[in-house]
This record gives structure tokens, C-alpha cells and sequence, in this order.
């Protein structure tokens, strides 16, 4: 083994360095500095290079991380970009935002008693690295083939399958009804996690390899499922889930009561420099504003942030369990504490309280009694505990279901599970529909981008074995559509 490994008992674990809180809820740039190469070398050598990596195990695209760890400690960056490269297609993106303390860091086995080497930020300083060295090419496949593929949905599902596409010489065209690329990474999660010129990076790398963006195309409005299936190929649906749950309590109706993407997205759009209405109206714009944020996931933490950034008089984020058992990442509770968010955990919603407008939120106390068939513990009011929190803006953001997708896309027979979400083949990625594949999202229900970026993967290889097994001439000019 290289001797520059190993040195998780001499050097301490550390992240790149994160910005003050006063300080950062100023922007929304992102919070985390980066390494520097000597920082990221010094990092990557903590790992002991396990035989049997659980890091890599745990990671969904099962990312080669010991080898690109002892690369990058010997300061051989193309090779380590190389490597990296060859399992991610966005690893500058998923550096960024895997939830690492529950995939990659957390099953990192270093001695008992010393801390997880720091992955994430070495996946990403490596890709930075790249582009800086101008490592990182578009697609440039080897030989063109005629046959054509369309991706409805250009999140990191969509796009990940674009290029994998490209790169074995498809002719791929992506349609989405948003106006930029990217989905939720560029419309949902905010610009303190993933600055919006990463996303734009990697659409631009992604039009220079020749995909081509059909954007403003809602595909189920004015363009049929149908128009775009005799377009091409192959169809790959990868629309994710939008359609946001909603709580049954009393004067749930009020004015002031908004969905959490909703907000989020005018805040994007805002960063982006477009001029929005309903943020210039107020409508959705937290400042000056009492918030109260329900949900206790990745999306809560986002509205609880934005909201700060926006400068609200107060931001408060009622959770009905306690921070244990919260399903958002440990680091963004840790990151919203600093920047002065205050946590109701145990906490919910009995009734809205206002006249047309929302004025407070009665909440009701919980405590966890004995665990469901699911093994989690059941959330059970306590009596008498009903109180009043003041609130000119109440945020729902308790997850997302798949849209009546067979209705929408004038497909009856197109099968769903009980979820709503598409049914595939997980062998093939195939839905009941010849030539229709699907992938992210929209099959697995709210998930994860590394998943997108897995399914994506997986879902492009699937649609070329099948279109070679079912192709005449597989390989010919392009004929262009
Ligand atoms: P999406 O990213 O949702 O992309 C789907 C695309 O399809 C969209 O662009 C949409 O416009 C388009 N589309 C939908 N219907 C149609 C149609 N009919 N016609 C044309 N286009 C259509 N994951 C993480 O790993 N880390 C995080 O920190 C994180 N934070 C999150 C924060 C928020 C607020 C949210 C909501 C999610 C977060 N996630 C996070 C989850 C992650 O963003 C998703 O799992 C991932 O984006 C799913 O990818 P996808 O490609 O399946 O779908
Ligand atoms: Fe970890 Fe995500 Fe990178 Fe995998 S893709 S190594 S889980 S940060
Ligand atoms: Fe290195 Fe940790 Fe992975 Fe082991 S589990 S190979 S120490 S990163």
C-alpha cells in the first residue's frame, strides 16, 4: 500500500472551511469553501484503504473511493478525475449534496474512535480540479448512430442518461416544461447548497456533446405523450414527483399558507435574476415575516434557510418527531441551528388560526409511543397541550407524490404502483410499454440525486441493449430527425 495512506491517527478529520453564519445568511452562495490541494491530499491519505470498502458499498453509483483516495493523496488528479468520473456523471454535484453522513461517510470504517474520511469534499475538489485543468470534455462519440431518444425530464436522471447516451452515439433529445435544465437541482434545492452556475456548467458540457434541449415543452399539454413517442426510438420518462402533500387541519385554507416549492422555486428564480411576481408581491417572500416551516426533511431545511436568507423576522420549523428520528440530514439541522432557525421538534399542527389570513398556528405536543409495523415509533398527542405560535407565513413542506402520470400523458394503460409512481422491470428499466423505460424520481418516489444519477445510468444501458437487440442496422449515418 502507498505509504501516503493511513494517516487517520496523525491527521484529524476536517471539512473545507464553512463560512460564519452572520456572514453567510447574507447570500446564497454556497457555505462551504473548498479544499485546497494540499487540504483535499491531506484528507484523502486519513483513509486505511479497507479491502472489503464499505464507503463504496454504501454509495449508490459505488464510486471507486479508495482508489481515487490514494490518487488523490499522491497528487495524481487526472488520473484520480479519471476514475471518478468513469461511475459519477455530476460528482462535483454530488460532493456537494449527498446526505454522506447516511451513504458514503457514514459506513467509512476507520478505527473505532476516529471520525469518517472526508469523501464527499474530495470527490468534489477533484472535479473542480478538472474543470479548472480543463480536463472535463463533452461527449464525443466515436461513431454516430440513427437511431433517436427522448428523455422527458431534465433533472439528473434525464440528464445523466442524455450522456450516457451521447457518448454511445444516440441521437438524444431532452424535453422539459421548465425553462432551464437541472429540475430540482436547479429550481428546488437552494444556491447555498449547489450554486446555480454548476448546474449551467454541466448543461452547457451537455449541449457541446449534442444533446439537444427542447425547454417549455410540458409534455401532456400542448405536446402529447404520443407526438413524442413517434418522434423516436426510445423514450425514457424521468418527470420526477411534484405533486405536494397537504395537511388536513382547519384553515388550511388560509391566505399565507404556502407549498414548500412553491417558495423555494420563486426564491431560485429570484437568485437566478428573474423578475418574479409573487415574490415582489410578497406572496412569497419571507421578509419581515413570522415563518413557521412543517416537515422535518431536506425540503424543511431548505424553507427554514431561504426564509432566514430573506431576512424573516423570525423562522421556526415544527416537527412531529424528534431530531433522531428526523429524515432531513443531521448536518443542514446543524447548519440551521447557526443561522438561527428554532426547532418545535415533537411538535404539530392542530388547527391555522386567522381571518382570511393566516395569523398563528395552534400546535399540540407529542410524545413517541410504541413502534408501528415499520418499526418506527408512533407520534400520539398529549392531552391539554394545545398552544399558539404566531405566523404571517406557515411553509408546508411534507414530501411529494407522482402526478396522475397515465391521465396526464393520455396513457390508460400505463401501470403504476399503488404509490402512483412507474412501474418498471428493475432488470430491464423497462415500463409495461414497448420502448418506454423510466428512471429517477418518478419510480422510486422522492428520493435522492445520486439515485437519479444511478437510475439514469442504468436506465441509458438498458435502452441500448434493447434498441441493439431490436435494431436492423445498428450503426449508420446520422439520418436526422
Ligand atoms: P427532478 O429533479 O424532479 O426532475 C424532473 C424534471 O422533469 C423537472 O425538470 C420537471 O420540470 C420535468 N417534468 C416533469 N413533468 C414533465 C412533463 N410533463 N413534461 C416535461 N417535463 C416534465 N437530494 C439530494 O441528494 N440532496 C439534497 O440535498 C436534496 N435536497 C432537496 C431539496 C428539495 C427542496 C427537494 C424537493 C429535493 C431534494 N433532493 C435532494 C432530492 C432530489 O432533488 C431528487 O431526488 C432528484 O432531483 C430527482 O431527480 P429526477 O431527475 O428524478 O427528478
Ligand atoms: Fe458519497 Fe455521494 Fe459521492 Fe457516492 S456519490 S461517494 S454517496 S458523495
Ligand atoms: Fe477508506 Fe473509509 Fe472507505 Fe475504508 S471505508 S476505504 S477507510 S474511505
Amino acid at each position: 500500500m502507498s505509504s501516503k495512506m493511513l494517516k487517520f491517527v496523525s491527521t484529524e478529520k476536517a471539512m473545507p472551511e464553512k463560512r460564519k453564519a452572520g456572514k453567510r445568511i447574507a447570500d446564497f452562495n454556497e457555505i462551504y469553501d473548498e479544499f485546497d490541494v494540499f487540504e483535499a491530499e491531506a484528507q484523502a491519505s486519513r483513509c486505511s484503504q479497507c479491502g472489503v470498502p464499505f464507503c463504496q458499498v454504501n454509495c449508490p453509483l459505488h464510486n471507486n473511493i479508495p482508489d481515487w483516495l490514494m490518487l488523490t493523496a499522491e497528487g495524481r488528479m487526472q488520473e484520480a478525475y479519471e476514475l471518478s468520473s468513469q461511475t459519477n456523471n455530476f460528482p462535483e454535484i454530488c460532493g456537494r449534496i449527498c446526505p454522506q453522513d447516511r451513504l458514503c461517510e457514514g459506513s467509512c470504517v476507520i478505527e473505532k474512535g476516529f471520525e469518517s474520511v472526508t469523501i464527499g469534499a474530495v470527490e468534489k475538489h477533484i472535479t473542480e480540479t478538472a474543470f479548472a485543468e480543463g480536463w472535463v470534455k463533452p461527449a464525443a462519440p466515436r461513431v454516430e448512430r440513427v437511431e433517436s431518444i427522448g428523455i422527458i425530464g431534465a433533472g439528473p436522471a434525464g440528464l445523466a442518461a442524455a450522456e450516457m447516451l451521447r457518448h454511445r452515439g444516440y441521437q438524444v433529445h431532452v424535453y422539459d416544461r421548465y425553462d432551464r435544465i437541472g429540475g430540482l437541482l436547479m429550481y428546488g434545492i437552494p444556491g447555498f447548497k449547489l450554486e446555480k452556475s454548476i448546474v449551467e456548467r454541466r448543461g452547457q458540457l451537455l449541449r457541446d456533446g449534442g444533446v439537444q434541449f427542447h425547454l417549455g415543452v410540458d409534455i401532456g399539454g400542448a405536446t402529447t405523450f404520443a407526438d413524442i413517442r413517434a418522434k423516436h426510438d426510445a423514450i425514457l420518462i424521468a418527470t420526477g414527483v411534484y405533486k405536494a402533500r397537504d395537511i388536513a387541519a382547519p384553515g388550511s385554507g388560509l391566505n399565507g399558507i404556502v407549498p414548500a416549492l412553491d417558495y423555494l422555486t420563486v426564491s431560485n428564480r429570484k437568485s437566478l435574476g428573474d423578475k418574479v411576481d409573487a415574490f415582489e408581491s410578497g406572496a412569497l417572500n419571507a421578509e419581515g415575516k413570522s415563518v413557521v416551516v412543517i416537515g422535518g426533511g431536506d425540503t424543511a431545511m431548505d424553507c427554514v434557510r431561504t426564509a432566514i436568507r430573506q431576512k424573516a423576522k423570525s423562522v421556526s420549523c415544527l416537527y412531529r418527531r424528534d431530531r433522531a428520528n428526523m429524515p432531513g440530514s443531521q448536518r443542514e439541522v446543524e447548519n440551521a441551528e447557526e443561522e438561527g432557525v428554532v426547532f418545535k421538534w415533537l411538535s404539530a399542527p392542530q388547527a391555522f388560526l386567522g381571518n382570511g389570513k393566516v395569523r398563528a398556528v395552534q400546535a399540540q405536543r407529542i410524545h413517541l409511543g410504541q413502534p408501528d409495523a415499520t418499526g418506527r415509533q408512533v407520534p400520539e398527542v398529549i392531552d391539554d397541550s394545545s398552544h399558539e405560535l404566531p405566523a404571517d407565513m406557515v411553509i408546508k413542506a411534507l414530501g411529494f407524490d407522482p402526478e396522475d402520470l397515465p391521465a396526464m400523458f393520455g396513457e390508460k394503460g400505463l401501470q403504476v404502483t399503488r404509490w402512483g409512481t412507474l412501474k418498471i422491470d428493475w432488470r430491464t428499466m423497462m415500463t409495461n410499454l414497448d420502448g418506454v423505460f423510466a428512471a429517477g424520481d418518478i419510480v422510486r418516489g422522492a428520493s435522492l440525486v445520486v439515485w437519479g444519477v444511478r437510475d439514469g445510468r442504468d436506465a441509458a444501458e438498458a435502452i441500448d441493449q434493447w434498441i441493439t437487440a431490436t435494431a436492423d442496422a445498428p450503426l449508420a449515418a446520422v439520418a436526422g430527425r
